[in-house]
Parts: structure tokens; sequence; C-alpha cells
């Protein structure tokens, strides 16, 4: 069974609000940890990459949230091809298709 997108942008909508709250929840605690001596337990290496990756996380899922409601949702940036939504529903984020992702 096939979805077109314009039957599931709402869950994909509710996907994405819930991905950049909890991106956003973890970069504020990692912050937290950043400031303490300890470092909450994490060494500085492993610590950067986790915010770096809460970052792109809070960057991405805001970006996929300004392009629904401009309309650009589910448009590939490099060809323009709509991009499946089988791809969207496993990266709610994603703004290439298949094939231009794996051309970059
Ligand atoms: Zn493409």
């Amino acid at each position: 069974m096939t979805h077109s997108l314009d039957d599931r942008t709402e869950t994909l909508r509710d996907q994405l609000e819930r991905q950049f709250r909890e991106h956003t929840d973890q970069l504020t605690e990692l912050t937290v940890y950043s400031r303490q001596p300890d470092r909450g337990g994490h060494d500085p290496d492993t610590l950067r990459r986790l915010i770096e990756a809460a970052q792109q996380g809070v960057a991405d899922t805001a970006q996929a949230l300004r392009r629904m409601s401009e309309g650009s949702y589910g448009t590939c940036e490099g060809c323009g091809a709509e991009i499946p939504v089988a791809r969207l529903e496993i990266l709610p984020w994603a703004r290439y298709c298949v094939p231009c992702q794996q051309r970059r």
C-alpha cells in the first residue's frame, strides 16, 4: 500500500516536531554537561560529537518544518523530483532523493 505525500504530511509533521523537541532537549542537556567539571562523565571528543549531532538534528528538523510551511517539502533540492514518501517516512528531514544523495 502506497500513500501520497498529502496523506502523510500530518504524520510526518508530528514526527518532525517530536524529533525537533528531542534534539533541542538533548542539546540543552549536553550544553549543561559541557559546563560541568566532569562534563557529565563524557570525554571532550565524545561530548563535542554529541553536541554537533544534536545541533545538526535541530537544524535538519527545523529546515524540514520550514519547507513544509513553504510548500517545498518533499521536493528534491538537487533535481527537483518528488522524494518518495517511503524515503520521507524513514528520513522525514531528507532534502534529496536517493540518487542525488548518493552523488553528494
Ligand atoms: Zn534528486
